[in-house]
């Protein structure tokens, strides 16, 4: 069949994925189908509202290096609860260097207390340990609307006159904070994307009029060892978090293991007495036993009391590390995707996560 185009964002029309670009129901191809939209631009344009694309890697490398032939300002968006999980390292090098920023959102899930210095202090510091050196780190709500105007004229500032590519991995929030952007910056526009088709490009992406520059939207990266990559939408649901996280305070002996549903295990080997606080989705199970009898619980309860994973979510083994922590200040027991755990003390965990994910020590962030 001869290849269709969207008109609004040049993208071939498919009906197969709806994740992907130029997607449209074969319901609504018809034989005419003369000046056919996909339906992320006709809700872009009806609705003023833009639907998360997502592409993996390969994929991504080909269309982000595009930017690298244009004057741009990168905007990469990260998700304060998946730091290491949503920098996208390589894109610096795949930007040619353009100038870029990064956005840490989803801040409305650390507790209120939280000083913002203090997590900008720690943010800076994981951002330099993977060898980033971004113009400026802010942090934000986009679903909160909490720090967006001081977001905003920062990326207005860096701009000048360059478009604004906006970046992230999947899941981050990039399309809640477009949509953020487009209802409080951009309602009054109309027509946004008839104006917006970058004509004669391989670059599919939606161009968007946002005062004197455009923000042009890319897909969300689909990184291989973040979570999204092997939950159902249900899992999904249950493991990100929607409001300010309370922690849960466990005081564990050695010999002790807690599981956070069946995504995660830490087995508490030797050390004193400490206690264990876990920063996760309040509908994560958090479930304590023995040591001596969690493999068993595990084979019998997984998906059953160990939730999530549920039924439609396909199996993965838990992969052990051993972790000999040795400092007396507070240290958080990363487990990607999912949360972290803050102890101290001088102590020995193995700590299970499903195997395409790490878990990893950091200094405390809270
Ligand atoms: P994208 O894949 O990066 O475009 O991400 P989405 O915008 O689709 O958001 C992914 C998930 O994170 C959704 O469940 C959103 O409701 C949620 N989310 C987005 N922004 C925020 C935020 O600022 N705070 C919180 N708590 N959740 C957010």
């Amino acid at each position: 069949m001869e290849k269709l185009y969207c008109i609004g964002c040049g993208s071939v029309i498919q009906s197969e994925d709806t994740s992907k670009p130029g997607y449209v129901p074969s319901s609504k191809l018809n034989e005419e189908n003369e000046d056919i939209v996909c339906r992320r631009c006709f809700r872009l344009k009806n609705y003023n509202e833009v639907t998360p694309l997502k592409m993996s890697s390969d994929e991504y490398a080909n269309i982000i290096s595009e930017i690298g032939n244009k004057e741009a300002l990168i905007v990469m968006v990260i998700d304060i609860f998946d730091i290491e999980g949503s920098l996208i390292t390589q894109i610096p090098k795949l930007t040619n260097h353009n100038d870029f920023i990064i956005i840490a959102n989803k801040i409305d899930l650390l507790p209120k207390s939280l000083n913002e210095p203090k997590i900008l202090h720690h943010l800076k510091k994981i951002i330099s340990d993977n060898e980033l050196k971004p113009m400026d780190i802010l942090l934000m709500s986009a679903m909160k609307n909490k720090n967006i105007d001081f977001v905003i004229d920062k990326i207005v500032n860096y701009a000048e006159k360059k478009d604004i590519y906006i970046v992230g991995a999947t899941n981050v929030g990039k399309s809640t904070f477009i949509n953020t952007l487009l209802k409080s910056y951009a309602s009054s526009q109309k027509d946004i994307i008839t104006t917006s088709f970058y004509a004669g490009t391989t670059l599919n992406l939606i161009k968007i009029p946002f005062g004197e520059n455009f923000i042009i939207d890319t897909p969300g990266l689909i990184n291989d060892n973040q979570i999204t990559h092997y939950l159902s939408q249900k899992a999904l649901k249950v493991v990100t978090p929607k409001k300010e996280i309370k922690p849960k305070v466990y005081q564990l002996d050695s010999g002790q293991t807690l599981f956070f549903g069946g995504l995660a295990r830490i087995d508490f080997i030797s050390g004193e007495k400490t206690s264990f606080v876990c920063f996760a989705s309040e509908f994560i199970n958090i479930h304590r036993t023995k040591l001596e009898k969690a493999d068993e619980l595990y084979e019998k309860q997984v998906k059953i009391l160990l939730t999530p994973p549920f039924e439609e979510d396909e199996d993965f083994p838990l992969k052990g590390h051993i972790f000999n922590l040795k400092k007396q200040s507070k240290q958080d027991i990363v487990l990607p995707g999912l949360g972290f755990v803050t102890v101290s003390g001088f102590i020995k965990l193995k700590v299970y996560t499903r195997s395409n994910t790490t878990p990893y020590i950091r200094e405390a962030l809270i």
